[in-house]
């Protein structure tokens, strides 16, 4: 029988190192296998005997301190006996093994010998996951959480609130557990009662479970518009005093947060401030998006509002609205971030300069937003950034209407074309985004998912072409597979 060739380290990772040199041979990872470490990685070497099943002791596997390395960059040789991962910080430790995870789960604990030297080409390499729309429980956000790790990403928008459902606790404002985290199902259902509440407890698991693999957690508190939730619970902080419901049905509500209302700003200050507390990672996602100004251009609050602060349209409103919830996180100690709607409105009073603007509307968000200064995140929904979409235009698939195909995220560029050159350094990088309107399930969540994330993540660390990402697929596969993740498996474009 002819002996299988060997896959080599450039056939098994996702994403692909910066530099990658093949050596002949490999190394064996076994039950026997041995790890030592400089003190600083001690957290990333106890992973390292979960992940890789060996155990501390010798030095089979080495993790050196190097010096003056970028953050998230590693080197790695691989000889036949003895792996030495080069790192100055613990993220960078982190990545290298990650790396080796990579090879090991795609190869029978085979590790080709190789030459590494990584480090990522964007800082914010993310994934968003919806959990209004539909709930996910605290085990498939770790999962989710642990097999981005696995590809480098390295930030977990969580979206929190929307109309169909209000996920976190504020203290004082008990009914948006028994009420706003509930929604009677209507659609083709028997009236049963859907929802879910994270409670801090868990979202304090998330948060060390995410902080072990070198990933932020980004909580998105969704103002001042899909809010049908929130005003169920409480209508007296709606334009009209409702009554109002937690939505079972997709959509943008006209039913949004009374922008002239004194209640409402104290609730979002005590929201503001839970979130802080609660997170303590540097950024809150403030929404933003898909606000229709309908309930405020009749409502006489919003209108004394806009006449106290000098504003001539329901747009400079919400650029009101915006900056005096961007005061409440920044008096926080934390950076605000909202979706490109921000810009709207904002020519007259701007917009505080520590905002970050995420682009989902195609690329002009961005661009905009960086010539005034902002930094900026990409995830233009026309670019293969949405995974909420089918993966093919087929009747077969699952998904909201719209087609990202694996080929169209693997050409996904965070810098837009025609952005000039000096301002191409406000692109912090991008993100993948699930939206779950109909995505009901976790096993349903994966299949969206995967392997979109995983060539998504390597547009962020090292762009490759699309080629490339093919003939990687069946690896990419047997990871994700070992690793349980329900992947889409059919044709990429
Ligand atoms: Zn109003």
């Amino acid at each position: 029988m002819q002996k299988k060739k060997q896959p080599t380290a450039s056939e098994l990772l996702m994403p692909l190192p910066r530099y990658l040199e093949e050596k002949e041979g490999s190394f064996r990872i076994h039950m026997g296998t041995t790890i030592s470490f400089d003190p600083l990685f001690s957290d990333v070497a106890v992973l390292a005997t979960e992940q890789l099943a060996c155990k501390v002791g010798d030095e089979d596997i080495l993790f050196k301190k190097g010096v003056s390395m970028g953050e998230e960059a590693y080197q790695m040789k691989v000889g036949k006996n003895q792996i030495v991962v080069t790192a100055s910080e613990p993220s960078g430790a982190f990545c290298a093994l990650q790396t080796i995870r990579q090879m090991a789960l795609a190869n029978d604990n085979i590790i080709p010998c190789c030459m590494i030297e990584d480090e990522p080409a964007f800082s914010w390499r993310g994934f968003m996951l919806d959990t209004s729309r539909h709930f996910f429980s605290v085990a498939f956000i770790k999962k989710l959480i642990d097999v981005a790790s696995l590809h480098h990403l390295n930030r977990f928008h969580w979206h929190l609130t929307d109309d169909q459902g209000w996920r976190i606790k504020v203290e004082g404002y008990e009914k948006l557990e028994t009420i706003a985290s509930k929604r009677t199902l209507l659609n083709y259902c028997d009236g049963r009662e859907y929802g879910g509440m994270y409670t801090d407890g868990e979202i304090l698991e998330v948060q060390e479970y995410a902080h072990q693999r070198h990933m932020m957690v980004v909580p998105e508190i969704e103002t001042p518009g899909h809010a049908s939730a929130l005003l169920a619970a409480y209508p007296e902080f709606g334009c009209t005093g409702g009554p109002y419901e937690v939505q079972d049905r997709w959509g943008i509500f006209d039913e949004v947060m009374c922008a002239g209302n004194e209640d409402l700003m104290h609730f979002l200050q005590d929201a503001i401030t839970k979130t802080a507390t609660l997170f303590t990672d540097p950024y809150i996602h403030i929404g933003g998006d898909e606000c229709p100004h309908t309930a405020w251009d009749t409502c006489p609050k919003c209108k004394e509002r806009m006449e106290r602060e000098g504003l001539t349209s329901s747009k400079q409103l919400q650029s009101w609205m915006t900056t005096e919830i961007c005061k409440m996180v920044e008096q926080e100690g934390k950076r605000p971030i909202g979706w490109d709607e921000v810009l709207e409105g904002a020519e007259k009073i701007g917009l505080p300069s520590s905002l970050i603007v995420m682009s989902w509307r195609g690329d002009q968000g961005g661009i905009e937003a960086s010539n005034l200064g902002h930094d900026v995140i990409m995830c233009p929904n026309t670019a293969g950034c949405y995974f909420d979409y089918q993966h093919l235009d087929s009747y077969e698939e699952p998904g909201n209407i719209g087609v990202t195909t694996i080929e169209k995220t693997s050409e996904f560029n965070p810098i837009p074309k025609e952005l000039d050159t000096e301002k191409r350094s406000k692109i912090l990088g991008g993100q993948g985004n699930l939206w779950t309107e109909n995505v009901t399930s976790s096993r349903l969540a994966e299949y969206m998912l995967f392997p979109r994330l995983s060539v998504m993540a390597e547009r962020l660390w090292n762009p490759q072409e699309f080629g490339s990402v093919e003939e990687r697929r069946e690896s990419l596969e047997k990871k994700l597979s070992a690793l349980d993740i329900n992947l889409y498996r059919g044709k990429s474009y």
